[in-house]
């Protein structure tokens, strides 16, 4: 079985329960994210490819970690070898932040709004970055709206200001205003994720109340122009009730515009715990479409440094976990 079907079945079941040696050193506890204040996760990677799976006792999936990171998943009809990753700060590699965990908006498919507040000062954030910068290539910043949407990008300003300093490729991931972009290249920002979040217009109106695409659209169109192709991403879920030609079509005009789209499975939380995961087929299906479709764009996963597409813990993504396969 390819890499690419093997995580497409890992990413719609999203869940192991674990057995064997303690696996303490290898959990991560998020808040943000689509695993925000579950019982955490861990990151296995088989063959330099990773996937992300939340940890949860009544998962039918067993992960038994046979001592020193080594790891197998028992699969119906398979044993998939392979290793638990340490990680930065939320995902292997990077340090990838949460600057504000709250939000004045309510997602409806978002657990943020619903957990505890918490804003993290520049200070606390340069000393969480020292603490791991020997195990990341990248800083990946984030954050919830807490207050207003001009007072939270300020706040992450101050913050990329302070970690200039690492020297390290920066993406940042923030709901955007006007004049957003520009403000992040000043300061040296590398890579953008402003996020669509849903493959259709009608979708956002009624999952992201408040939020408004044409805002995310304008960012995402001057972020190409600024930070260059290959260097702009946006989340769209699957898994909201969208059609394949809806996805399809959000691709397309994403591509078109020169900007990546992040196809993220739904994890059936908040106000949407009714909803069911995409399927394995679906989620394949999908991706070796997204994947020819970046291709006649001359767009290439493979080159992001930073966040979601770097780390590719969440999702399945053309050119990392497959070359196109079904
Ligand atoms: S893919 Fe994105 S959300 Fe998922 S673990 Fe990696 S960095 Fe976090």
């Amino acid at each position: 079985m390819t890499w690419a079907r093997v995580k497409a079945r890992l990413l719609e079941a999203g869940a192991v329960r674990l057995t064997g040696a303690p696996v303490d050193r290898y959990i991560e506890r998020s808040s943000a994210g689509p695993s925000a204040g579950g019982a955490g996760s861990v990151f296995f990677s088989a063959g330099g490819r990773r996937v992300r799976l939340e940890i949860r006792p009544e998962a039918p999936l067993v992960l038994e970690h046979t001592g020193s990171g080594h790891a197998r998943i028992l699969m119906d009809d398979d044993v998939l070898e392979g290793e638990l990753e340490q990680v930065g700060l939320h995902c292997p590699r990077q340090a990838y932040i949460t600057v504000s965990a709250g939000c004045i908006f309510r997602c409806r498919y978002c657990p943020v709004p619903t957990q505890p507040e918490r804003v993290k000062s520049p200070e606390e954030i340069e000393r969480m970055i020292e603490n791991v910068i020997d195990r990341i290539d990248a800083i990946s910043i984030t954050s919830g709206v807490v207050g207003s949407v001009a007072e939270e990008e300020d706040r992450v300003c101050t913050v990329l200001e302070k970690i200039a300093r690492f020297k390290k490729p920066v993406g940042v991931s923030i709901y955007p205003r006007e004049g957003t972009p520009a403000r992040l290249k000043a300061l040296g920002v590398t890579e953008v994720k402003f996020n669509l979040e849903t493959a259709t217009a009608a979708l956002f109106g009624e999952m992201c109340p408040g939020l408004r695409r044409d805002a995310l659209w304008t960012a995402l169109r001057e972020s190409v122009a600024i930070f260059g192709r290959n260097r702009v991403f946006t989340n769209v879920i699957i898994g909201l009730g969208e059609t394949d030609a809806d996805i399809e079509a959000c691709i397309r005009e994403c591509a078109a515009e020169g900007i990546i789209p992040v196809i993220r499975p739904l994890n059936p939380v908040a106000g949407c715990s009714s909803y069911v995961r995409p399927s394995a087929e679906r989620l394949l299906a999908v991706c070796s479409l997204h994947g020819e479709i970046l291709r006649e764009a001359g767009l290439d996963p493979r080159l992001a440094l930073t966040m979601c597409t770097a780390c590719t813990g969440c999702d399945l993504v053309p050119g990392r976990d497959s070359d196109g396969e079904r």
